[in-house]
């Protein structure tokens, strides 16, 4: 019998199990490693650290997915793998060896070396990082009753890109919670984003993008583009403007400042010896690792080429299901067969909607533009389609967004 395992029960890792699952035969045993004992929708993560959402309603048992019948869960940290011997090593249990590995471990922030922003922004990729936010923003306004510090209403967010943009939406949201706190009005609470680009939002048009910006800044949201971080301390964002030569500094001050400027692949993932750049692999058409044809790297692990591009397609949990869906075909024709299928991995984007809040949205869904409270009803159901594909529907009735419907 085949010994499969599985690093990572995020979107990308549960998909694959959920679907090797529903095609065992006996042939193949499946082993699934995950930190935590549940999966987290990493799209919602911005809600639970605006406290938007409570972490209950992002977060859904794994064992509730997993058939003993077929799957062995472990609930442990991978500390390594090695594709030559063919184990992975874990931090409380034993090394495990395996026939085919699937290597699913997702992403963790980048700074680019900036300086203090590991040690003074607050990251977001996962939920306790996200309940830390919530936590710490709850503190700062209930300290600023004692010391009315000024900073204490101050958020800054580095980063304006897809997460940055949902992640203020929320906290426009969650201003009034924050605000109660401080004993303060609403609009005192300032948020500001800092971003490098000078035109957000690549991935829309330049009508939507300019959408999406303008209904954030509706909120009462400040947003300064074409500044670049240098340095964060504790307390101050540093950044200079792109085409200023002489860089002249200018800082903004906050207690509280979060990291959104962008994601890279596990570094695990490089530590293995693989040809990766920032944890992410360029996977083969059968989405395995160039050297090693018994391992699938798939998720936000890996960069996947469009057949004519030149540039991967964006990391996202679309992409990593549908990666899951297909390495689970594949691996059960190698199991069978020896051999991959003669299809390889094809992807079609089914579109991608950024939130702004709890009503409102704007991007592209099916290749039609979409705004405003329809894009947000899309993205609610798109969020439903993404738990129904993982979890089936009974998580969706127990954590679906029928507000939607409302
Ligand atoms: P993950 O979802 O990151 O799962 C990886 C899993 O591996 C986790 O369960 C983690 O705990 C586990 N793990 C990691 N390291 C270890 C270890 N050492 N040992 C054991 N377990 C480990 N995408 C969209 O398609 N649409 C959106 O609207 C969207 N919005 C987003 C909003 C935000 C705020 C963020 C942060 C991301 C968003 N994304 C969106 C991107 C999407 O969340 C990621 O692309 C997706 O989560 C990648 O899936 P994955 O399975 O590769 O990894």
């Amino acid at each position: 019998m085949k010994q499969i395992v599985v690093l990572g029960a995020g979107y990308a890792g549960l998909k694959t199990v959920h679907e090797l699952q529903r095609k065992a035969d006996g042939s193949f045993k499946i082993t699934l490693v995950n930190k935590n004992s549940y999966h987290y929708e990493a799209t919602d993560l911005h809600e639970v650290a605006a406290g938007t959402q409570p972490k209950e309603k992002i977060t859904y048992e794994i064992a509730d997915i997993v058939d003993p019948k077929v799957t062995t869960f472990i609930q442990d940290e991978v500390t390594s793998f090695d594709p030559e011997a063919k184990t992975v090593s874990l931090k409380n249990h034993d090394d495990l060896s395996y026939d085919y590995l699937v290597v699913a471990l997702g992403f963790v922030s980048e700074t680019f070396g900036i300086k203090g922003a590991e040690e003074f922004a607050l990251p977001m990729t996962n939920v306790k990082e996200a309940e830390a936010i919530h936590a710490h923003i709850l503190k700062v306004m209930d300290d600023y009753k004692q010391d009315p510090d000024p900073d204490a209403l101050n958020i800054v967010i580095a980063g304006a890109g897809f997460t940055g943009i949902e992640l203020a939406g929320a906290l426009a949201d969650g201003r009034k919670e924050y605000a109660k706190h401080a004993g303060v009005t609403p609009s005192d609470i300032k948020i500001s984003m800092v971003d490098a680009g000078t035109r957000l939002l690549p991935m829309f048009s330049d009508g939507l993008a300019e959408y999406g910006v303008n209904l954030v800044k509706s909120l009462g949201v400040d947003i300064i583009t074409d500044a670049r971080v240098q340095e964060v301390t504790d307390g101050k964002t540093i950044y200079v403007f792109g085409q200023d030569e002489e860089k002249t500094p200018y800082e903004l001050t906050a207690k509280t400042i979060i990291w959104t400027t962008g994601v890279s692949g596990n570094p695990l993932v490089d530590e293995a010896g693989l040809k990766a750049r920032r944890g992410r692999v360029i996977p083969t058409e059968h989405l395995t690792d160039a050297d090693h044809d018994n391992m699938y790297v798939i998720g936000d692990v890996a960069a996947v080429m469009p057949p004519d591009g030149q540039r991967p397609y964006p990391t996202t949990a679309q992409i990593a299901l549908a990666m899951g869906k297909y390495v689970a075909s594949d691996l059960v024709n190698v199991v069978k067969t020896g051999s991959h299928l003669n299809e390889g991995f094809v992807y079609k984007s089914l579109g991608t909607v950024a939130s702004v809040g709890n009503t409102r949205a704007f991007g592209v869904a099916l290749g039609h533009e979409t705004r405003g409270y329809m894009a947000s009803a899309t993205k609610k159901m798109i969020a439903n389609e993404s738990l129904f594909k993982i979890g089936g529907m009974k998580e969706v009735f127990k954590k679906g967004r029928f507000d939607l419907y409302h």
